[in-house]
């Protein structure tokens, strides 16, 4: 009994079947003694419906606007919600983002969320309704629409859990938890009971499509204990938490991959100071966000360096490789989107020595060539070829014993 901030993404409201559900979800939540806010996503692929709509118009488009546009699926099923509970005869209220107090920077397309005002909410909860929110969408200082990045609405939902001092926040999405691999290529994996926040911060980073990684660090800096579940089922799901204890402590947790990856290489540059802060500033300033970056030992006065970014960014960081080329007279680039990207995360790694090593041999053993490596802590990363990914999946999975998960 309490206060719960229940988030229900996009598929989970894809049809008004499906928002019938929820709402007798939200009911049986409800009579358990609970007082309840609902966050929504857009209904299915209303957001990129959305987006093609607009890009039908041109591709230059104007941020505001464009967030304007797209605030608009949440404002539908965040209505639709609130009229089927009142359907069922329960109370209940839907506020857009800037109703719910949601105050953000004015960064369109990815605004943060700087502060929540929760006097509205606060009003009706107290007046017993079931409060619906859209997510994904704030307000800017200048009183402007703004939205908070694909897959926003977790941490619309993180962050009002955060401020209403809620005693959970629930995710519910199409799958079932977190799991020690994705269960479509290792059959094997297992749902994780609970998994701390720096390793669901690694695993949403580095592919586990669970939960937006902002979302994560949100809940991590405010403490706010997340479960995610389904949304189809009455299944616990895995809570998302702090896990200090050394004891519980798992040395590998999961295995991750992300198959939109690119590689890009430039040979021959200068050995001097001031050419990566030149190519990494270009790829910035062009809005790139730049991966993992290996430099190689100097031959004579020269060097090579090559760095992954998203394949998505590929066209974006092309022409500001090609005029780097000629800009600092390398001999010249490579670049494919035929990669992919392996993880394994565990908090337990960073105090058991040895397990890069055996994650090298699991893909050695399998004749996985290791084309880039990069390591935190918590997590160790190999770029390898595309067609190999199921297979490292696999062989890692198998090496780390994550098939017998203990706790
Ligand atoms: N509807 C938005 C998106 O598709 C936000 C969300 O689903 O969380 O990215
Ligand atoms: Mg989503």
């Amino acid at each position: 009994m309490g206060l719960l901030v229940c988030k229900f993404g996009g598929s989970s409201v894809a049809s008004i079947e499906k928002i019938n559900n929820v709402a007798v979800r939200v009911k049986n939540m409800q009579s358990e003694g609970n007082s309840i806010v609902v966050v929504v996503s857009a209904m299915g692929d209303t957001t990129d419906e959305l987006l093609a709509l607009a890009h039908t118009i041109g591709n230059e488009l104007n941020l505001r606007e464009m967030d304007a546009l797209l605030a608009t699926g949440e404002q539908q099923s965040a209505a639709l919600l609130a009229l089927t509970l009142n359907n069922m005869g329960i109370k209940a209220i839907s506020l857009t983002g800037w109703q719910a107090g949601v105050h953000s920077d004015s960064n369109y397309s990815k605004a943060r969320i700087s502060s929540i005002d929760t006097k509205r909410l606060e009003k009706e909860l107290m007046a017993g309704k079931a409060v619906v929110v859209a997510g994904f969408q704030g307000i800017s200082s200048d009183g402007d629409i703004t939205t908070l990045g694909r897959g926003g609405s977790d941490t619309s939902a993180v962050a009002l859990a955060a401020s209403l001092k809620a005693d959970r926040c629930m995710i519910f999405t199409d799958v079932d938890g977190v799991y020690t691999a994705d269960p479509r290529i290792v059959k094997e994996a297992q749902k994780l009971p609970v998994i701390s926040y720096e390793e669901m911060l690694e695993m949403a980073s580095l592919g586990a499509v669970v939960m937006q990684p902002r979302a994560v660090e949100f809940a991590m800096l405010y403490n706010v204990e997340v479960e995610v579940r389904s949304s189809f089922n009455l299944q616990p799901g895995t809570i998302i938490t702090e896990v200090s204890d050394m004891e519980h402590q798992r040395i590998v947790t999961g295995v991750t991959h992300d198959t939109k990856c690119a590689k890009i290489g430039l040979y021959d540059l200068p050995d001097k100071p001031g050419v990566a802060s030149l190519i990494f500033n270009k790829l910035a300033q062009a809005g790139v966000n730049v991966d993992m970056v290996i430099q190689s030992a100097t031959r004579k006065e020269h060097n090579d360096i090559a760095f992954t970014i998203s394949s998505d960014d590929l066209p974006l960081a092309l022409p500001v490789i090609e005029n780097l080329v000629k800009e600092i007279g390398a001999s010249g680039m490579s670049y494919g989107d035929k990669v992919a990207k392996v993880s394994i995360v565990g908090a337990g790694m960073q105090s058991n020595p040895g397990v890069a090593a055996a994650m090298f041999a699991a893909l050695a053993e399998e004749n996985i060539n290791i084309q880039m490596i990069s390591t935190s802590e918590i997590k160790v990363s190999c770029i390898i070829d595309e067609d190999s990914i199921d297979t490292a999946v696999k062989a890692l999975h198998r090496k780390f014993k994550l098939d017998q998960l203990s706790c």
